[in-house]
């Protein structure tokens, strides 16, 4: 008979100890056609990426993959945000719109620009940016809407294309989790004025280091990332090289081995997809079950390329009101962790909260944590899964983390004592005063 007992008590737990080192979670998957790519690379003897083909088929590949006319491969997806900044002429000093629940990147690469990101709260079922809220946040200085498909589901485009039309933005994708991902039939990275992706070994469409891509149906867009992206000079490997540089720019090109990786990534990524489709929303399924828990939702009109499965604790149905979220997610995280699911939280603040992000905010308008309740609502109540379901051979072990899920939630009484115990403060807070002592 099962042990019923909490691996945290003493009891067995429900998932083997090895399966984050198993084959069936591993990622990226590498296979003989990832060395042989790679390996082809070597012995071709032409490394640079002006010179080789394996960029450019990528580049043609994946604008055929999303639909859109042109594709640019860069060095990763925090330089595709950026040049995708600068080459839709996206001013110093001009206002992006990100939302405040994301990866740094999203409002580092404005910055890094010279761009003032200005944080719109999310929505509670998509976690993705409110369109109403950022309607809220446009000033005469607004010039762009940065749109995260965070997890990997599309963001309201309709409403924000509607918003970015009536007030003359420019509408742009970070698809860094999205690859993949539809929105009303179309891929993500053909939803906006131009898309980011990134190809970091993590994401979905991996390489085998960093990378990233941009794409784009409008040809000016690209001419300027081509310049932005090596040198300001304009390389087409044709001819003699006439070091003729026309603006200041910097060096962002993909490397070649990254290419041919990514190329034998793309040939599986719509199978892979289908598979894992098939394992969360099982997974997902048996967890909606559970009184209390709240799986992500993805609307109708789109589809989930499922980078990360987040799950919120709603205390109030999981029958603790007095609990406080972030004290029943941690002790939550503990049980899991024991049975060997790996939860974890993605992003433990606020993006506006960012110790950095702060630090070159105007004095006059510091960081108010009730501009963005719902973002830290869910930093609060909620763990993600990374990575383990991403591999397609993940399904019986995804069914395994569900048994986990399954027995801590029927004993989750056993935990309260300890949650109410708990001195629990978020980060955001504990920083605060860190700042005050300051
Ligand atoms: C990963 C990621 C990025 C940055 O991509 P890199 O390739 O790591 O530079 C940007 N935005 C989001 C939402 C991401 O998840």
């Amino acid at each position: 008979m099962a042990d019923s007992r909490l691996a945290m008590f003493g009891g067995t737990r429900t998932v083997d100890a090895d399966a984050g080192a198993s084959e069936s979670t591993a990622w990226p998957i590498v296979t003989d056609a990832e060395r042989e790519a790679v390996l082809g690379v070597l012995d071709s003897g032409r490394l640079t990426s002006v010179e080789h083909g394996e960029v450019q088929l990528l580049e043609q590949e994946w604008a055929q993959y999303v639909g859109v006319r042109h594709c640019a491969a860069l060095s990763s997806g925090t330089a595709a945000i950026e040049l995708a900044l600068v080459a839709t002429g996206i001013e110093p000093g001009a206002e992006v719109l990100v939302p405040a629940f994301s990866f740094i990147a999203t409002a580092s690469a404005p910055v890094l620009r010279g761009c003032v990101p200005v944080y719109v709260d999310i929505d509670p079922v998509t976690y993705t940016i409110d369109p109403v809220a950022a309607a809220a946040a446009i000033t005469p200085r607004t010039q762009a809407i940065l749109a995260v498909h965070l997890h990997g589901l599309p963001c309201d485009m309709d409403a924000l294309r509607a918003l970015a039309d009536r007030h003359g933005l420019v509408l742009i994708e970070d698809a860094a989790q999205a690859h993949g991902a539809t929105y009303h039939g179309r891929q993500a990275g053909a939803l906006g004025d131009v898309a980011a992706f990134s190809l970091n070994a993590s994401k979905n469409l991996p390489t085998s280091g960093e990378g990233g891509l941009i794409t784009t149906d409008d040809p000016e867009i690209l001419q300027r990332v081509l310049l932005h992206r090596q040198f300001g000079e304009e390389l087409t490997g044709r001819g003699e090289r006439a070091y003729l540089s026309t603006v200041v720019a910097g060096n962002a090109k993909l490397s070649t081995i990254q290419a041919a990786f990514t190329r034998c990534q793309l040939a599986r990524l719509a199978e892979r997809h289908e598979q894992r489709d098939r394992n969360v929303r099982r997974f997902l399924d048996r967890l909606a079950a559970l009184d209390g828990i709240v799986t992500p939702h993805c609307p109708p009109d789109r589809t989930h390329a499922w980078f990360q499965l987040r799950l919120r604790f709603d205390n109030q149905r999981s029958g603790c009101p007095d609990v406080s979220p972030g004290a029943l997610r941690t002790i939550l995280q503990r049980a899991l962790r024991a049975e060997g699911v790996p939860v974890r939280p993605y992003q433990s603040l606020p993006l506006p909260a960012q110790p950095a992000l702060r630090a070159v905010r105007p004095a006059d308008q510091p960081y108010r944590p009730q501009d963005h309740p719902t973002t830290l609502a869910v930093i609060e109540d909620s763990l993600t899964i990374q990575r383990w379901h991403l591999n397609p051979a993940a399904g019986p072990l995804l069914d395994r983390c569900a048994d986990a899920f399954e027995k801590v939630w029927e004993q989750r009484e056993l935990l309260l004592p300890a949650a109410r115990s708990m001195t629990y403060r978020p980060l955001w807070q504990q920083l605060d005063r860190t700042a005050a002592q300051a």
